[in-house]
């Protein structure tokens, strides 16, 4: 009889570049391919991203003819029962980092069922870069040299004639899950993360140093959900990137991917929690109607405004508008971090809680090498530099689209700003600033990096 192994699919929707799927088929005849559906994640992951797993798995089954198999239910146990009715000799997966993973893995091995692990979704698996003395790195440039210097494998060769298991009907569960109505969300699936980094490499990727801080063109990658759900794998990316400024500047940005998830990994308290516990100590207000205008894009700041439309519309919201509207939300309505934390979380599609975590930590001032928290974000001259025709802000915003450059960035000092409907800064962001830096001064935090990151 041919022998059999399983594949077990996590955050790696892919079959180019996954090493733990090449063993699995080099441990067996044939192999099965099966992704398990956790009903309570599901169910928490709200409907984007329930949208987008839904279209990724059935753009994976696609491509191997049907043969996927989607149970329902508690790995462990899904694992278990599978094994059993398909007679498999061995299980294979790649490594999570993640709290829930790391979880997820201890919980099955003390159920006594094995899986060979390989490989993860980083170059660079998070723990291995090490500082000469054996600790973490706690600042990202010298992580960055390190990982460079760590370095990583070239990408693992495409599965050459496997051999899928054709599952049992009962076995096929892919679910049919779509966005809410009006909101369009980027295509997913492998080919769909493929095409984008071909067609991002020939075309903008050179202009990348220039484009990437402005939100109205297409000037970055949109990677992130690919990446998030191991669509590609960033060993493919970066294998493909030359040493001129623009690629050097996008090999740094996959790099803080990276150094995110190996904080994480050393400080797992800090999905929820203070990387820099002081903050803990500040004066925070309760999100109320300010929240609720921040998170519906009516808090009178256009570039806020628009950012947190587009982030509702899309899913996905562009890196410079994310730190203007952590900053805003933190900074000019002194709402604590982890309320914004948990509102991207429900709409990202490209939600990671070792990059949002930390890039809202980052931004709050109490993250890894955090910007100073003095320093605090201007609304209105963020606009006025990032978006300085106002394209991104009309695209978004249409009770502003009657109005141009310069007037566009304040709409109620013009005679016909908020003509059609458009509302009145709910805050003056010069003297939310002097606030925040009075609720600063209270818990008395250094301007200085803190003391334990000096790497
Ligand atoms: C408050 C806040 C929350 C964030 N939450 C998330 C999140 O949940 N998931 C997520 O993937 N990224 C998050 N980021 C990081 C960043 O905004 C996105 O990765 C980026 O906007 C994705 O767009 P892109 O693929 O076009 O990026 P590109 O500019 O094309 O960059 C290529 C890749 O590099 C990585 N990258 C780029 N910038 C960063 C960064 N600052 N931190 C970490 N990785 C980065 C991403 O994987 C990205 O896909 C957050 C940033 C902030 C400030």
């Amino acid at each position: 009889m041919a022998t059999r192994s399983l594949f077990w699919f996590r955050r790696d929707l892919r079959l180019a570049d996954n090493p733990a799927l090449l063993n699995a088929l080099a441990a067996a005849d044939e192999t099965l391919l099966l992704f398990i559906m956790d009903e309570e994640i599901a169910e928490r992951s709200g409907a984007y991203r329930r949208a987008y797993l839904a279209k990724s798995l059935a753009a994976l089954s696609d491509s191997v003819g049907g043969r996927l198999a989607v149970v329902s239910g508690e790995a462990a146990s899904v694992l278990k029962d599978v094994s059993e009715r398909y007679q498999i000799a061995s299980i294979h997966a790649a490594r999570s980092h993640a709290p829930y993973g790391v979880a997820q893995e201890a919980e099955i091995a003390s159920t006594g069922v094995e899986i060979e692990y390989a490989g993860s979704n980083y170059a660079v698996a998070p723990g291995r870069v090490q500082k000469p003395d054996g600790t973490n790195y706690r600042v990202y440039t010298p992580f960055f040299r390190a990982w460079q210097s760590h370095g990583w494998r070239a990408p693992a060769p495409m599965p050459e004639k496997p051999k899928f298991i054709s599952p049992e009907t009962s076995d096929l569960n892919i679910p049919a899950w779509s966005a809410p109505e009006g909101v369009v969300l980027q295509e997913a699936g492998e080919a769909a993360a493929m095409a984008r980094w071909a067609a991002y490499r020939k075309g903008a990727l050179a202009e990348y140093d220039q484009a990437r801080n402005i939100p109205g063109i297409p000037g970055t990658s949109r990677l992130s959900p690919h990446l998030r759900w191991g669509e590609i794998h960033p060993r493919t990316i970066l294998a493909d990137l030359n040493q001129s400024t623009a690629h050097e500047i996008f090999r740094k940005e996959i790099a803080w991917r990276e150094f995110y998830a190996d904080v994480l990994h050393h400080n797992p308290h800090t999905s929820r929690d203070y990387y820099a516990p002081n903050f803990a100590k500040m004066k925070y207000d309760q999100p109320g109607e300010k929240f609720e205008a921040w998170c519906k894009g009516a808090t009178g700041y256009p570039i806020v405004d628009a950012a947190m439309r587009q982030l509702v519309a899309e899913g996905w919201m562009h890196n410079r508008t994310r730190m203007i509207v952590a900053s805003f939300l933190v900074k000019d309505l002194h709402i604590e971090w982890r309320h914004g934390a948990d509102f991207f979380m429900k709409y990202l599609i490209d939600n990671d809680v070792a990059s949002n975590s930390h890039g809202w930590q980052w931004t709050a001032g109490c993250g890894t090498d955090a910007s100073p928290y003095y320093r605090v974000f201007n609304p209105i001259e963020q606009g006025r530099r990032f978006d300085p025709d106002g394209v991104y802000i009309k695209r978004y915003v249409p009770e502003l689209a009657h109005l141009s450059a310069p007037d566009i960035h304040t709409p109620w000092e013009v005679l016909d700003g908020l003509a059609n409907g458009y509302v009145t800064p709910i805050v003056d962001h010069a003297m939310e600033r002097l606030e925040s830096l009075a609720r600063l001064e209270a818990i008395k935090v250094s301007k200085e990096p803190y003391p334990h990151q000096n790497a």
